[in-house]
């Protein structure tokens, strides 16, 4: 497995490397997530002392809760990141990493408040 996965937004002004060594995917189906994303959030999760982030200047942050604060790509409007503050976590959305992961979704989160038009993704055994 590769040491960092690198991520990128949709325009390219907003990249990531990320620890290669984090656990799978964790998809949350909560009820800011849907807002959010316009579907469930995929994201992996790692200590914000391992990301390392360029062109920070790009990310809008937005505060969605008392708890957490989420930064998106002011150009492409991309969801890049959420931020678990007191926990100093990234949750840095799947759909950013460029080419193979190497992960599989391994748990889901908040399904009690999935939408009625998905089935929860399936759990990699
Ligand atoms: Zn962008
Ligand atoms: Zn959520």
């Amino acid at each position: 497995m590769s040491d960092r996965l690198h991520a990128s937004c949709h325009c390219g002004k907003v990249r990531i490397t990320l620890p290669g060594n984090a656990v799978g995917v964790l998809a949350c189906h909560c009820g800011d997530c849907q807002k959010m994303h316009g579907n469930f959030n995929a994201f992996l999760a790692a200590p914000q002392t391992e990301v390392e982030l360029s062109g920070e200047e790009a990310l809008i942050w937005y505060s969605s809760s008392e708890a957490s604060r989420r930064a998106f790509c002011g150009t492409c409007g991309a969801r890049v990141l959420k931020e678990v503050t007191a926990a100093g976590r990234w949750l840095i959305s799947a759909g950013l990493i460029d080419g193979p992961t190497g992960k599989r979704i391994i748990k889901n989160l908040w399904e009690q408040s999935r939408p009625d038009w998905y089935d929860l993704p399936a759990i990699a055994q």
